[in-house]
Formats: structure tokens, sequence, C-alpha cells
């Protein structure tokens, strides 16, 4: 019996257990003791530039500076602020807005948009399914919400879409539920940098509709924290138009966040997304997730979304804005080409990277690779299937020989 546990029966095995925290522990040791030079940190999941600092949009940090003091303390609409809202969806969609309605909700960043999908479309007690490779925190939210989190082999022998795994997967689940919600981090995945293909998402609405001619609720969360940095605006969102036409028991939903695309990852703002051939299910998307707002976190982060809409609403700012970010983008996919360069030329098999903060590398032992990649004054991220890489945090520099340094690091253990 528990004797010095005072959480309720449901709350006391609550424990995060984060392999990133552990990892930055080591290596600041390391930085201690041998200099910041010496060391390559591949662990953080913010972007740092080529001298090693934290990187911010200089644009963003003008308008947030020029902000009137009001619209930083006051009070913002539950929902969020009517521009704002107006303004995400544009972002979210670019040139590829699907037919239908749409609506929006602030959320507290990416997380809380991740948190209202699960505990507002899929049914206490069930499965929700994301790839085997996946972030953490979509576990850790199923588990907060009651759901339980499946997963489905991400690759296939050809490091494909395994569609094949996943159908099974989604047909096993779906002959024990009547709903399900998909969660799909595309593009730029963390922790891979994988994107599905147009292909790929054929293959996914296909499935989807199948299900829903059956009668059954499919529910589908696009996570697209990194899309910012997956490639040129248009074509990275070009797959939002097969989300049109959708019968009205298949719901796509968006989480957006201005953690990566903003630089503001600590001002937790962003927002739940939804499109619809059926605007009475639009209706109550809006209702419930503005409730679960209340019931969480209330209203967010005033400051953070009127610096969005001056942005969007300034055309010379916005250019400039976006024109900071792609050079950023640049900076990283060059990372991370380094590396899966030289993965190739020297037979490390690394995962399809195609953009974004990270990459990856399966190991049968990731934390006795890494343990061994310590020697080489390198620290990575131990997942359960392999290896994470930072290619948003390891300069230009430090990133040539790292690919060499892992393949070694595997042939030791
Ligand atoms: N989704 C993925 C896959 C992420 O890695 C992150 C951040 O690390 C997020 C969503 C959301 O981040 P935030 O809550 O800071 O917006």
């Amino acid at each position: 019996q528990m004797t010095n546990s005072m959480a309720a029966s449901h709350a006391r095995d609550k424990r995060l257990t984060d392999a990133i925290f552990g990892a930055s522990a080591a290596c600041r040791e390391a930085v201690a003791k041998y200099g910041a030079e010496k060391v390559t940190n591949a662990t953080i999941g913010t972007m740092i530039d080529d001298d090693g600092k934290l990187a911010c949009l200089p644009t963003m940090e003008r308008v947030y500076r020029s902000l009137p003091m009001e619209d930083i303390i006051a009070y913002a609409p539950i929902s969020g602020l009517p521009d704002y809202l107006d303004a995400v969806i544009d972002l979210t969609f670019a040139d590829h807005k699907p037919e239908g309605y749409c609506g929006a909700v602030a959320t507290a960043g990416g997380t809380g948009a991740i948190h209202h999908a699960v505990a507002n479309y899929a049914e206490r007690g069930t499965y929700v399914l994301t790839s085997d490779w996946f972030w953490g925190t979509y576990n850790v939210i199923c588990n907060e919400c009651g759901c339980k989190l499946a997963n489905y082999t991400l690759f296939d022998e050809q490091q494909h879409f395994n569609i094949a795994a996943y159908t099974a997967k989604v047909d096993e689940i779906m002959k024990g539920q009547d709903s399900l919600l998909v969660i799909i981090n595309t593009p730029a995945h963390n922790p891979t940098g994988f994107s599905l293909t147009e292909e790929d998402w054929d293959a996914v609405l296909a499935l989807t509709k199948k299900y829903a001619a059956q009668g059954k609720k499919m529910s589908i969360l696009v996570d697209i924290a990194y899309i910012d940095y997956a490639g040129e605006k248009n074509e990275t969102r070009a797959f939002m138009d097969k989300f049109a036409g959708l019968p009205d028991n298949v719901l796509i939903m968006f989480s957006f966040s201005m953690s990566k695309g903003y630089t503001m990852y600590g001002q937790r703002t962003g927002a739940i997304i939804a499109v619809s051939s059926s605007e009475a299910v639009i209706d109550e998307f809006k209702e419930i997730n503005k409730y679960t707002s209340r019931a969480t976190w209330s209203n967010i982060n005033r400051g953070a979304m009127t610096l969005l809409t001056r942005i969007q609403q300034d055309k010379a700012a916005l250019a400039q804005f976006e024109k900071e970010r792609d050079d950023f983008y640049k900076l990283i996919q060059h990372r991370g080409d380094i590396f899966m360069q030289e993965a190739k030329a020297c037979g490390l098999k690394a995962l399809p990277y195609k953009g974004g903060f990270f990459l990856s590398v399966p190991a049968k032992d990731p934390g006795a690779v890494c343990d061994e990649l310590h020697k080489d004054l390198v620290f990575a991220v131990p997942l359960k299937l392999g290896v994470r890489i930072a290619a948003c945090s390891v300069s230009t520099a430090k990133m040539k020989g790292i690919a060499a340094k892992v393949l070694k690091a595997q042939q030791a253990v």
C-alpha cells in the first residue's frame, strides 16, 4: 500500500522521463571540463546559430519590442484574438487552403493544440495512433487524457512511409473502436526529418475514407510544428489540397506553433485549426476547444498573438521576416545535408532526413551509442529506436565529421 502519496490514484504514477535533459546535463559537464569549443551539443531542440547563440528572428524581436505594454499585459479572448485566428488559418494553408469550413482556437503552443485534439477527439480509453518514431510528449498527453498511444512502423525496407504497417495497425485498432485520432507529424518530422509524400497522403486518406464509409469517426491531427523549416512555403503545403471534400465524419486538424516559426519557444503560443466539409462540425470544434482552453489555461499570450498579426498585416515586415526565416531554414538544411552526405559516404544508415530540426540514426542500443559518442565529446539524445541529432543546434563547422563518429560509436558497442 502507498503510505507517502497524497496523489489521487490515477495521478500517482505520473513521471516525466526525459532523455533530453539527461543528455544535456552530461553535455554541460563536458563543456565545463573541456570548453564549449571542443564539445558538440546535438541535444538542443532550439535553433542555435553558427556562433553558438540562441537564434532570434530580428523582425520578430523588433516588432515584439515595439508592442504597447497594454498589448502585453491585457487579457485576450479565450478563443484567441480574432485577427490572430484569421492569420493562423492563412499561415497554415498559404495558397493551399482546401475548399470547406475552417476554424481555429488559440492554444498554449503546439503542445496545447495536441492536448486539445486528444482531449476532445479521442474517446477515453481508446487508442490514439502515431508512428513508432515519435515525439514523446504525444504519449504523455494521451496518458493525461485517459487514452493510450499505439504505434505503427514508420519506415519500410526502402525507408519509405510504411503504408502496409500503417494499414495493418489501423485495421487492428478499428476492430475495437468506433472512432480514431491519428497524429501525423509532417513535414519535417521530429525526430527523423521525414515528410510524407503526396502519394503517402493519398494512401492515408483512402484508408481514412474506407473507415468513414463504414460509419466510423476518423480524425487526423497534422502536427506542422516544423513546416517553416521544410522547404518553400507553398510546396510544403501542397498536400493540404487533399483535405477538400472529405466526408463529414472525417476531421482534419493542425497544430500550429509559434515556437520554431517565430523563434518564440517560451512564449507558448499556437493554435488548433480544423477543416471540414460540415459547418456544424466546425462550430462544434470552436465551442469545445474554447471550453477546454477555459478549463486548462484560460486565455493565452496576447502579446505574441498581437505580434503575429502585426507582422502579417505589414507587407514590408512580412517580407523581411520571411527572408530571415528562410535564411535560418537554409542554414539548418545545409547542416542536415552535410550529415546525410557524410553518412552516405561512410556507410552509416541514417533515416531519410528531408528537412527540419532533427535527424536520426537507428541503433540497437541507443544509450550505449550515445555514451560512446561522449568520448568524442559529441552529445546526442538516445531515443528508444535510435539516436537523435539536432541539426538545429550543431554549427555547420561542428557537423562535419559527426556521421563518421556515430558510425565509429555504433561499431564500438
Ligand atoms: N510537435 C512536435 C513534434 C514538437 O517537437 C514540438 C516542440 O518541440 C511541438 C509540436 C510543439 O511545441 P510548442 O508546444 O513549443 O509549440
